[in-house]
């Protein structure tokens, strides 16, 4: 079988990935990035909206553009892109302390891959719904919808109906809206909107109807999308029989939530976390996002779905701390570049809006905490 070898492997080119490899390879380590796309980035090149926050964190620019920056840093840095690469699995073996060899597909050829760190940076799936008709053409994740538009230009349907107002929802109806389609509706099955108050009122603007309390109960159609029966839901969430009613549309979009990508986390051996508010189980982290594999980092969605500006600050984590421990930063180096980036992500941490995130981040990082303690009262 080929071989590929370098210092660092990370895995997934997105804003974590990225950030981590310009990290490790403007500090001198031999750094490879696989990714399964035909193009780097992961979910920055769909974002065409505006980032909020502050300065620093490149508030007021697009997504597509901060994903063009990036690249153009890890260019620079000396870090190798691979693209149509996957990294399909990872083989510990008993008893093994380095980081477990992985396999790889990169353009159609199978390889070995092995790395003295590893940086999983696979980022977040989305969920999916199962309600009569949800196998019909038409029916497709939010994130899909993206895709379509914003990367390929294309218009999945003309009047789409959007279920679920969190952020990844009211931001894809608007850039339906702006793109040509018409949004029907957005649906929230929660009493409330689930994302920012300032893309819901776009929306509202733009005379999309938002209605909380409710959920899609059928798509109806012979071979695609024709109409959706919507329902208002009661106290307990079950559907309120005499409210059904059927709108027209020929795309219904789920933006439904988002999951980590955990498998390849989960064959290293990795120890979890149940943390709802994260999208699930997550792979226990040190502050320098080390998990309990020695020498396997994780950065981004994979730990508990946040948004891009916080993936690139675990990146970037994970990418200092990898290239100190391979002895590339002084560990003085290495602990002022990590104090700049904790400060930066509390940051991003605070408010209202980060309160959950904060308090899930603290679980899970006092998760971790307890299972060092157990190992070592063990040893
Ligand atoms: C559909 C969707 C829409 C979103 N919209 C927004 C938004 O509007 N604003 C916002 O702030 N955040 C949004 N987010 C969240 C935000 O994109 C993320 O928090 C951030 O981009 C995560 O970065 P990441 O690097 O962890 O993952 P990603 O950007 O998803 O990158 C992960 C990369 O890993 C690659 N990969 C995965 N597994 C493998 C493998 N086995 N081998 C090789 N490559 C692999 C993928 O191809 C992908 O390129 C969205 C997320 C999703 C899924």
């Amino acid at each position: 079988m080929r071989q590929m070898k370098a210092d660092i492997v990370i895995i997934g080119a997105g804003s974590a990935g990225l950030c981590a490899a310009y990290q490790a390879a403007s500090a001198g380590a031999d750094v490879l990035v696989a990714d399964e796309n035909k193009l780097p980035g992961g979910q920055l090149f769909k974002q065409i909206h505006k980032f909020f926050g502050s300065e620093e964190h490149r508030a007021g620019v697009r997504g597509y553009r901060i994903g063009e920056q990036l690249l153009e840093q890890v260019e620079h840095s000396g870090a190798r892109v691979l693209l149509d690469s996957l990294v399909y699995g990872v083989f510990p073996s008993e008893g093994q302390t380095a980081p477990p060899p992985m396999g790889l597909i990169h353009q159609g050829r199978n390889y070995a891959l092995e790395a003295k760190k590893i940086i999983i940076a696979a980022g977040a799936r989305e969920n999916y719904l199962p309600f009569p008709g949800s196998t019909l053409p038409g029916v497709m994740g939010a994130g899909a919808a993206q895709t379509l538009v914003n990367l390929h230009r294309v218009l999945p349907g003309r009047r789409v109906l959007m279920v679920g107002s969190g952020n990844v929802g009211l931001i894809v109806s608007y850039q339906l809206l702006q793109a040509g389609a018409e949004v029907a509706a957005v649906l929230e099955a929660a009493p409330r909107i689930g994302g920012y108050g300032v893309h819901a009122a776009k929306l509202r603007r733009a005379g999309v109807p938002i209605l909380v309390s409710h959920t899609i109960t059928r798509a109806i159609g012979e071979n695609e999308v024709q109409e959706v029966e919507i329902a208002a839901l009661g106290e307990q969430g079950a559907v309120i029989p005499d409210s059904k009613q059927t709108i027209a549309a020929d795309t219904v979009c789920l933006a439904v939530g988002l999951s980590p990508m955990t498998e390849l986390a989960w064959m290293c051996g990795c120890r979890f976390a149940y943390i709802p508010a994260f999208g699930g189980h997550v792979p226990l982290h040190s502050e320098d996002m080390e998990t309990t594999v020695n020498g396997v980092y994780v950065a981004g969605d994979i730990t508990g779905v946040e948004e891009a500006s916080t993936a690139m600050e675990e990146g970037n984590l994970a990418g200092i701390a990898a290239a100190r421990s391979l002895g590339f930063l002084s560990d003085a180096e290495a602990a002022r570049k990590k104090h700049e980036v904790l400060e930066r992500l509390e940051k991003l941490r605070s408010g209202s809006f980060g309160q959950l995130r904060r308090e899930s981040k603290t679980e899970q990082l006092a998760a971790m905490c307890a299972y060092l303690e157990e190992a070592a009262n063990g040893a």
